[in-house]
């Protein structure tokens, strides 16, 4: 079925631009597919020139051009400024004739242009955007049957835009979906409360670990960290206290251990940190350094003052063991240190 322009055109100067800015088209090189239109538009209104002009604030620009050798002009001297302003095709029969365009240099330079035909580039919501329009260098006037063609043509230079604009959004949403597919990778392994890492990302990681110690022969410590009477913190405080006070943990956490260190969320209230080219002497000074940042920073906004003790249990981390016995024993001592009255660390 044939299309039919627009009945209503809208130029306003303002909602033109910020129209033709979403097609992100000014500037860009001149492409195949435009330049066949203007040469197509040319050919039909057998014409010397012919240009695909979109008007910018400040100029009218080509995006395709036959027989002119420029990209753009100022606006002071667009014909087209007039084409937009109303539907179907503008004719101008004789520049030179016309007050309005007599004095623009298209119509004093040598070989001057006489002849005008644009018909506006009118957007699926009805804004104008700029014409495809065709010149010549004698008066003349120009066919019904080419006056169709040329907005037929225009309609095509709009589906051209049409489909830049859908590229451009499906690429966007490509960019959209890969940043919302690598924060998906990253909650996966993340705590949500703490932001530390979780207890699956953290079980691979110490596999990993212990492959690369079993090469290296580097010493390392395992740190499993339960804060002490956590139940009572949420029966007392309420449930909100209770996850700040995790939150603060881990806080605590990332200023306490080294940036080679790695803290994970084990459990509820349990934290598994693994100490990389560590001793155990040295990973002893480490738990200290926690039990003493516990006590000297209280759960903020808590009245009186809560302050956290956590009970730790300490062991190398041998390469050469089954990451399950490792893990026991840690249990072990750290049930040792609850045993032995909490707000200590117990070492195996
Ligand atoms: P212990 O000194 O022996 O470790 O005693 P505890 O009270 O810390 O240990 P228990 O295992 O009895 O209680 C742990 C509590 O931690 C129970 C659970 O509701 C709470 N908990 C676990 N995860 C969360 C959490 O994400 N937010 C809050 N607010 N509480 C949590
Ligand atoms: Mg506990
Ligand atoms: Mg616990």
């Amino acid at each position: 079925m044939a299309e039919t322009s627009s009945p209503v055109v809208l130029y306003d100067e303002a909602a033109s631009l910020q129209a033709l800015q979403r097609y992100g088209i000014l500037d860009t090189p001149m492409e195949p597919a435009y330049d066949d239109l203007a040469g197509i538009a040319a050919h039909v209104c057998e014409a010397p020139v012919a240009l695909i002009n979109l008007l910018d604030s400040h100029r009218q620009w080509f995006k395709a051009s036959v027989g002119i050798p420029l990209r753009e002009t100022p606006l002071d001297q667009s014909v087209c400024r007039y084409a937009v302003r109303q539907p179907g095709v503008f004719i101008v029969p004789d520049l030179a004739k016309d007050a309005r365009f007599a004095h623009f240099s298209i119509v004093t330079q040598e070989n001057p242009l006489r002849f005008y035909a644009g018909a506006p580039l009118v957007t699926p919501d009805g804004f104008a955007l700029g014409t495809l329009c065709v010149l010549d260098h004698r008066p003349r006037q120009l066919s019904q049957k080419a006056q169709d063609m040329l907005g037929a043509l225009a309609r095509q230079v709009i589906r051209l835009l049409e489909l830049k604009r859908a590229n451009d959004r499906q690429g966007q949403m490509l960019v959209e979906l890969e940043e919302a597919r690598r924060q998906m990778a990253v909650l996966a392994h993340t705590d949500v409360l703490t932001g530390l890492a979780n207890r699956r990302s953290f079980t691979a990681r110490l596999l990993q670990e212990q492959a690369l110690l079993r090469r290296d022969g580097e010493p390392a410590c395992l740190l499993m960290m339960d804060i002490d009477h956590f139940k009572r913190v949420n029966d007392v405080h309420g449930h909100d206290v209770g996850d700040q006070a995790l939150q603060l943990f881990a806080t605590l956490c990332r200023d306490v251990f080294r940036a080679a260190d790695m803290v994970s969320r084990w459990g509820g209230e349990e934290f598994l940190a693994l100490l990389p080219a560590t001793r155990v002497e040295q990973a002893q000074a480490v738990a200290q350094r926690v039990h003493a940042a516990l006590a000297a920073h209280p759960v903020p906004g808590v009245t009186p003052p809560l302050v956290l003790t956590v009970s730790m249990g300490l062991s190398s981390f041998d390469p050469l063991r089954p990451l399950e016995i490792t893990l026991r024993a840690l249990d072990s001592a750290l049930y040792a240190a609850k045993r032995e009255g909490r707000n200590r660390t117990v070492v195996v």
